[in-house]
């Protein structure tokens, strides 16, 4: 057993903390919005007041936020992890934040003697909350191995690309790809539709074409059928990761300018409602399209 602070309990966190509080860790949580931690409180873990408290004791410490705020907030305030956690502990970011800041974040942990894993994740939540997520880590191979026994309970597949920022600029770089197919979806189907064609032959046909990705697959009998409710990964979130994907190719200067395109779109599609479904999508080429 060993004593974990998990930090961030939305859709993801929820599941991942419920994990690690089953493999019998003792576990304290902290959210920003308390309330969701009612769950996790009921089946034994501790509401820690704030970040730092979550980490003071840890052995290792998770987080799984939204993005760069709230990855500076919770790492870096005068409350937060970086000012109490111990020597020796893991610090393990599964947030998608920007490849620069997890750099930076894993030189600052390691200036506290903080073992660092950059550990962005695939999967959505149902996947979470099986313990069946794919971890794209960059980290010390050391370290790694290290960590190994904490992420079983989260994870089924484990994939190591290098030092810490790898995992994450391989993560935005899959993520940028997948906006652009969804927007591509999107743009696709709004076509189908001013043809007037048959709705469920498209769908059937479209999941059966060689444009058939996993993501299509996912997307295209929700988007078609405009089945929104309760989304797993919301327009907001789609809009960071793709701009994060696109800065980050332009940092290399890599042109790209399919993944830009896609940031454009769901700066658009979040619009109405950041936490939409971010198949939503397809209501903004409509309306941007000509009658
Ligand atoms: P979510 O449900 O929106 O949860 C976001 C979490 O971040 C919540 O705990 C939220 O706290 C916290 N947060 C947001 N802004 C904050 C701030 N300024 N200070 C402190 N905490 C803040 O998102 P999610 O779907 O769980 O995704 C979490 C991360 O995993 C994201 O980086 C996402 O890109 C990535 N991811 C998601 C999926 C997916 O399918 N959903 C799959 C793979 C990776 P409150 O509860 O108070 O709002």
């Amino acid at each position: 057993m060993s004593k974990i602070g998990f930090i961030g309990l939305g859709r993801m966190g929820q599941g991942m903390a419920a994990r690690l509080l089953a493999a019998n860790h003792r576990v304290s949580v902290w959210n920003r919005s308390p309330e969701k931690a009612a769950a996790l409180v009921s089946s034994g873990a501790m509401l820690a007041a704030t970040p730092a408290a979550a980490a003071q004791e840890a052995d290792a410490i998770f987080t799984m936020l939204a993005d760069d705020d709230a990855a500076e907030r919770v790492w870096r305030a005068p409350d937060g992890v970086l000012g109490t956690a111990k020597p020796g502990a893991f610090a393990i970011e599964c947030s998608t934040l920007s490849r620069g800041l997890v750099i930076a974040l894993a030189q600052e942990a390691g200036q506290r003697g903080l073992r660092f894993l950059d550990c962005p994740v695939t999967g959505r939540p149902n996947v979470a909350a099986a313990g069946k997520l794919t971890l794209l880590v960059g980290a010390d191979k050391a370290d790694l191995d290290a960590a190994r026994p904490l992420l079983d309970p989260i994870a089924t597949t484990i994939r190591h690309f290098g030092p810490p920022g790898s995992g994450t600029a391989y993560k935005l770089m899959i993520n940028l790809m997948g906006s652009v197919q969804i927007a591509a979806l999107a743009e696709g189907l709004a076509l189908t539709e001013r043809l007037g064609l048959d709705r469920e032959a498209v769908i059937e046909a479209i999941s059966d074409s060689a444009a058939a990705s996993r993501q299509v697959v996912y997307h295209v009998t929700r988007m078609a059928r405009r089945e929104f409710t309760d989304p797993t990964f919301t327009a907001g979130l789609r809009h960071k990761d793709a701009s994060y994907g696109a800065a980050l190719a332009a940092a290399l200067g890599v042109d790209a300018p399919l993944g830009r395109a896609s940031v454009a779109w769901f700066a658009e599609a979040m619009v109405p409602d950041p936490d939409a479904d971010e198949a939503r999508v397809i209501e903004t080429v409509l309306a941007r399209s000509k009658t």
